[in-house]
């Protein structure tokens, strides 16, 4: 009885259809839409930003530390009124110190290089 019941279930979901279809072209040489055609506010920008050779638009890679004094200090550029920086005071140093940095306010980390904010021209989003 149980194998007759095993036999059945497999049987009707081995007989269950299922179906594919490819998938449907936007284009006429059969690819994918760009994704420029669909990206929308910031995230256009930033393609655009990528496709005129600007690699890095929202400043988030890592830079280095240039003298720091407190009559030079290290520049970081915002969009906003403030920022969240880390520095890496030491070269073997396991661990990152995080700051906030605001307009018109240079801060010292305590490794002693200074960061002052500059503010950047707004972002062109559409
Ligand atoms: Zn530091």
């Amino acid at each position: 009885m149980a194998s007759s019941l095993c036999r059945r279930a497999i049987f009707q979901v081995s007989r269950r259809p299922f179906y594919m279809s490819a998938c449907q072209a936007t284009k006429g040489d059969g690819g994918f839409a760009d994704p420029l055609d669909h990206a929308t506010g910031l995230e256009k920008a930033e393609l655009l930003a990528h496709l005129a050779g600007n690699d890095d638009p929202f400043d988030t890679k890592v830079m280095k530390r240039g003298p720091g004094t407190k009559d030079k200090p290290n520049l970081v550029g915002s969009y906003f009124k403030s920022r969240l920086v880390g520095c890496v005071c030491e070269e073997d140093q396991m661990h990152i110190n995080w700051m906030w940095l605001h307009k018109g306010q240079p801060r010292r980390c305590e490794c002693g290089h200074w960061f002052k904010l500059v503010e950047r021209a707004p972002f062109p989003a559409e």
